[in-house]
């Protein structure tokens, strides 16, 4: 299992700033601890700034054909929107970054350990609970899982015909990355200063405390 929590308003607000935003809350897992109302006040601010396309509040995000229905119906919102802010554990964001591949799909949410089973997809969309969510600056990738070394600073430069050079039978994370951030137009966010790992984060003794 794991539990949740809103990455910080000064993390979020720049990726915001100037678009229009359709809003996925993922109220799936109860164990999650979602940041109802802390969430909801946001949103609410968000809104009064005439930013806010549309809210979709659901449950499980990482059912890819469920969820694909639910966003069908919110076609028309997500449309208008120029980026979509995904509030959920690192699974449920990648399925919607899949399924939105031409939009930018930002992660609201760390996402930190409790032991047991995370996600109704485990197998497609992987998550390690890292506490520290990259998806924001990997384009919906997960540079932990889907890299055989976790790095989050960039490729290794080991792959060879876009294999890892850990394993061949997968493809090279960090090739999938960049591959994804051209598609959408920002390479630039690899120009960012080198993200510095908290590896606190993976201390299960750091996790935000559960109120309810
Ligand atoms: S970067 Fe990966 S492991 Fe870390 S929270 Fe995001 S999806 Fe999960
Ligand atoms: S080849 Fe790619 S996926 Fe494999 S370890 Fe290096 S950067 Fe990671």
């Amino acid at each position: 299992m794991l539990i949740t929590e809103l990455k910080p308003r000064e993390t979020i607000l720049p990726l915001l700033a100037g678009k229009k935003v359709f809003i996925i809350n993922c109220h799936g897992c109860k164990e999650v601890h979602f940041p109802e109302q802390e969430a909801a006040a946001f949103d609410r601010e968000l809104a009064a700034d005439g930013q806010v396309t549309g809210v979709l509040t659901t449950d499980y995000i990482c059912n890819p054909e469920n969820m694909k229905l639910r966003l069908q119906k919110h076609k028309s919102q997500i449309d208008a929107a120029d980026v979509v802010l995904v509030r959920s554990c690192g699974v449920g964001v990648q399925t919607v970054s899949e399924y939105l591949e031409d939009k930018i799909v930002y992660a609201g949410c760390d996402t930190y350990p409790l032991p047991g089973h995370q996600g109704v997809t485990p197998q497609e969309y992987k998550c390690d609970q890292c506490g520290e969510c990259y998806l924001n600056i990997t384009g919906g990738i997960c540079p932990i899982t889907a890299c055989s070394k976790s790095l989050v600073n960039g490729q290794c430069g080991g792959a060879k015909n876009g294999k890892c050079e850990v394993d061949s039978n997968m493809e090279c994370g960090w090739e999938r990355i960049y591959r994804r951030l051209a598609m959408l137009g920002r390479l630039d966010v690899l120009k960012c200063p080198v993200q510095i790992r908290n590896y606190a984060t993976d201390d299960e003794v750091n996790q935000p405390a559960q109120s309810n």
